[in-house]
């Protein structure tokens, strides 16, 4: 099973709570800002996140969604 890491970046408040939490390390906040100012987190190397859900229930901004996905 992959997992893909949905971060809406309209939500994103730049917080790193989601990087601080994140037992593989794929979360960084990017340099792209987005339309309040924020610098918005993105995931690197999503094919190493194992779907452990700790970045979206930490998230005070709900912006995370993890999805399954089938492996092909
Ligand atoms: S679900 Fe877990 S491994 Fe995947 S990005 Fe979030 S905290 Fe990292
Ligand atoms: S925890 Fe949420 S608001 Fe904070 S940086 Fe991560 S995605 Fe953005």
């Amino acid at each position: 099973m992959s997992y893909r890491v949905k971060i809406d970046p309209h939500r994103c408040k730049s917080c790193e709570l989601c990087v601080a939490v994140c037992p593989k390390k794929i979360l960084e906040i990017s340099d792209e800002r987005n339309e309040l100012g924020f610098h918005v987190a993105v995931c690197r190397n999503e094919q190493d996140c194992t779907g452990c859900l700790a970045c979206a229930l930490v998230c005070p901004d709900l912006a995370i969604e993890i999805e399954k996905e089938p492996d092909k």
